[in-house]
């Protein structure tokens, strides 16, 4: 259920990306806004060369990251649906946002380290999407390190909520 609440918002947002509207657009909306201040001129620097790729999907859990709006604790205190923003997966006390997820959380810095190591660079966030943006094999590399990460995310959230998987 929690998935098809989410789905929508998610994928709008991937159109969005897509049609390459401009940040001046669809401001009246708190998604759209609170999606700019969080990522759009920090993660999609040149939207022109985003929405002209030759390669790369932008799925589900993918818009996840990429939006900040999923299996995050700050983003689920935000809709209510959690009474912490606190990151389950380490004992550190911040919040549990798209940046902590993949770049300071202690329990995903194996990930990290894997996919630093097979594309011989260090990522972060102000560079993670152009990375993506230079080749197919950068693309799924992080892609494929970014879902999987959500999916993991939001199978734990599930758990703790005691639904079957
Ligand atoms: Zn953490």
């Amino acid at each position: 259920m929690y998935q098809n609440i989410s789905y929508i918002p998610t994928l709008a947002l991937a159109n969005w990306f897509d049609q390459g509207h401009t940040t001046t657009t669809h401001t009246h909306t708190p998604v759209f806004r609170s999606f700019q201040k969080y990522s759009i001129r920090r993660l999609i620097k040149d939207v022109k060369k985003w929405t002209s790729r030759k390669h790369g999907t932008v799925g589900y859990r993918l818009t996840q990251w990429l939006t900040g709006h999923g299996s995050f604790g700050a983003y689920r205190r935000k809709i209510g649906k959690s009474e912490t923003a606190t990151c389950y997966h380490c004992d550190r006390g911040q919040d549990d946002t798209a940046e902590h997820t993949l770049f300071r959380c202690p329990a995903r810095l194996a990930a990290r380290d894997r996919v630093e190591r097979k594309l011989r660079r260090i990522i972060h966030m102000d560079n993670i999407v152009d990375v993506m943006l230079e080749g197919e094999e950068q693309w799924k590399t992080i892609s494929e390190w970014i879902e999987g990460i959500m999916k993991e995310k939001e199978e734990e959230e599930w758990r703790r909520e005691g639904r079957r998987l």
